[in-house]
């Protein structure tokens, strides 16, 4: 009897992985490119189901069922590229490879339509969840034919994590959609850990409340509409304490987040696609900022951090019953913010499908969300339920009833808080740059056609009349 799928790339995601699909009952061919790891998880796990040990990759492919099922869970870019041209002379039509990894979502679209050519399907497969979801369950977003699915989605809904028995893996869409998906996915996180960081400044600059305090608030707002796994881990890193210095954890962490690029596509596919994805950029953006250690301390030394002005903030908010009610301002801010970021995110998915043909369905999309993955909170309870009744979808999740009456009762409180951080001078770009999104949308008139103007009189660019069709030029100055 063949094995029912191959994994190559044994790294950390790729080894939990087999290990999911021998626990759930697959026989799993191992491989890679360093003989002594596929060695190494076989004699740790060897026992935890049907493992076939191979050394090359013409070994793997012989070892399988038909239709074959490769999956590929190596370094994302030219790795995944070099083992596709090694697999492919090895199989037959109709075998499917499947990319579990990281890749962008365009090198997913070419390589599928090359394979496609040469009769393989190859699927893109969005994962999330890290090393412990691969190893008990992540959330699964695949992409590719629906004819591949057949056959491989019976496999990954049954390693998937599951959310009140549904599995959280649905086809998503064909060729790049499901690496897509994902990467909007990742996008949300920056923006979700981005509102949390600065809830936690906030809280921490101008009402003065310690990291272990705050543990407690975090576990509080996890009680509310912010339920979520963040939210959760939150109170756990902030009363972490440093065995070395007794001091939090997070204060002997340096202040530089790291990145892989997934947060930095969504931006740049938000451009493209047109999505103005605003809170999810300025995410991405306030990472950049956070690596740029040597500038920010140039910048510090010129324009130091205004001492005073934190001190009468503390005298402010640090009182107990206002540093209660800003709290609850904070985490109104926050609940507002988070809804904005997910309301980008969805629009992008929307303008995405348009752009390259796919059928994307929002709402499950939002249920593959609700278990395994990093961004699983309540809250996507509440987006399935806006895209629920069929034709009535909501141009923008924030018109959906529920988000416009959450965004309603957040509003005071939210403007409060962003104006405190500009008062007071704490960086809340993702707090302020969310409501911005929110009045930019909501304004009767914008600015954009002074712009017009501008760019009529410098570059003949032309504009349109709000009283009659057509496209208009003015002669703005004698010499024009
Ligand atoms: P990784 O560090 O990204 O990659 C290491 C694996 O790639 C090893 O098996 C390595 O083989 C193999 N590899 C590298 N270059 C190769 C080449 N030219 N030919 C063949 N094999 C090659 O591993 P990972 O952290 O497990 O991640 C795997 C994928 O999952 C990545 O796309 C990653 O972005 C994605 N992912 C990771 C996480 C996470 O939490 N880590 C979460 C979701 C998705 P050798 O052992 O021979 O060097």
């Amino acid at each position: 009897m063949g094995a029912d799928i191959g994994v190559t790339g044994l790294a950390v995601m790729g080894a939990n992985l087999a290990r999911n699909l021998a626990r759930n009952g697959f026989r799993v061919a191992l491989h890679n490119r360093t003989v002594a790891k596929t060695d190494a998880l076989i004699n740790s796990y060897g026992s935890e189901g049907e493992f076939v040990r191979t050394e090359t990759l013409a070994e793997l492919v012989e070892s399988l069922e038909r239709p074959r099922r490769v999956l590929i869970m190596v370094k994302a870019g030219g790795p995944v590229d070099a083992v596709i041209d090694e697999l492919t002379p090895l199989l037959d039509a109709g075998d499917i490879i499947i990319d579990a990894g990281n890749s962008f979502y365009e090198e997913t679209r070419r390589r599928e339509a090359d394979l496609r050519q040469k009769g393989l399907h190859f699927v893109g497969v969005g994962v999330s969840g890290g090393e412990e979801g691969a190893l008990n369950g992540p959330s699964i977003m695949p992409g590719g034919s629906q004819e591949s699915y057949q056959s491989l989605g019976p496999m990954l809904e049954k390693i998937a994590a599951s959310y009140n028995g549904e599995p959280c893996c649905a086809w998503v869409g064909t060729d790049g959609a499901g690496h897509y998906v994902k990467m909007v996915h990742n996008g949300i996180e920056y923006a979700d850990m981005q509102v949390i960081g600065e809830a936690y400044d906030l809280m921490r600059s101008l009402a003065g409340i310690e990291p272990a305090q705050q543990a407690k608030v975090f576990r509080e707002w996890n009680t509310t509409d912010l339920a979520s796994y963040l939210i959760e881990i939150t109170s756990e890193v902030l009363e972490q304490e440093d065995e070395l210095t007794g001091r939090p954890l997070v204060d002997v962490i340096v202040d530089a987040a790291g990145q892989k690029g997934t947060g930095r596509w969504t931006a740049i596919s938000g451009l493209e696609v047109g999505s103005a994805v605003t809170t999810i950029a300025e995410s991405v953006f306030a990472r950049s900022i956070s690596s740029q250690r040597e500038l920010r301390k140039i910048t510090r030394d010129v324009f130091p951090a205004g001492v005073n002005q934190a001190v009468s903030a503390q005298e402010f908010y640090g009182t107990k019953e206002s540093q209660q009610d800003f709290v609850e301002d904070i985490r109104k801010a926050l609940y507002a913010s988070k809804l904005v970021s997910y309301a980008q995110g969805f629009d992008m998915l929307t303008a995405a499908g348009a752009e390259y043909g796919w059928s994307l369905d929002m709402r499950t999309i939002a249920s593959l969300w609700r278990a395994g993955c990093i961004i699983r909170a309540d809250l996507l309870d509440t987006i399935m339920r806006a895209y629920e009744t069929e034709g009535e979808t909501p141009a923008n999740l924030l018109l959906a009833p529920e988000f416009t009456e959450a965004i309603s009762e957040c509003l005071p409180a939210w403007r409060r808080v962003v104006a405190a951080a500009a008062t007071y001078g704490v960086p809340a770009p993702v707090f302020s740059s969310s409501l911005a999104y929110y009045d930019s949308l909501r304004a009767d008139r914008l600015p954009a056609a002074l712009t017009q103007g501008l760019r009529d009189y410098f570059g003949a660019h032309t504009y349109q009349r709000i009283d009659k069709p057509g496209t208009f030029h003015t002669r703005w100055s004698e010499d024009r």
